[in-house]
């Protein structure tokens, strides 16, 4: 399932600021925040401000967005103290264990031990 409808998207309306975030990076395209629940010592949720439900629906033209979301994945993970490597991961659609329809990349790190995440069922 794919929430179109950006006023009642959590993650829209976090990167309007219409819903606090512990932020740490935000440019034109992207905002990063803090996951509320993390998994681990550093836990980024790495956030397009358009609108896209998963990866399931991203076309050709996001490709530069969704390029863009990577590669900073490893800046911000060392600027937030993981400096021996990170973890990314993308849910996808209810049977990927997505819980927010909206496009997001997890960035965990630091020491063990991490939680487990939700796998959504
Ligand atoms: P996913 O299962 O990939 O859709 O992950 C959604 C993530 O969003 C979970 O790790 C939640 O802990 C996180 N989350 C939910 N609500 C908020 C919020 N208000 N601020 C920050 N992270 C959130
Ligand atoms: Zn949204």
């Amino acid at each position: 399932m794919t929430t179109t409808d950006t006023a009642d998207c959590l993650f829209c309306r976090i990167a309007r600021g219409d819903i606090p975030s512990r932020r740490v990076y935000e440019d034109e395209d992207l905002v990063v925040f803090h996951d509320i629940h993390p998994a681990a010592p550093v836990h980024l949720l790495i956030v397009p401000r358009v609108h896209l439900g998963s990866l399931i629906d991203a076309a050709p033209e996001h490709e530069p967005l969704l390029g863009k979301m990577l590669l900073l994945a490893p800046r911000l993970a060392r600027e937030q103290g993981a400096h021996d490597g990170f973890r990314i991961v993308v849910n996808n659609g209810t049977g990927g264990g997505q819980e927010v329809f909206h496009l997001h990349v997890h960035v965990l790190g630091g020491p063990r031990p991490w939680r487990q995440m939700s796998t959504g069922r």
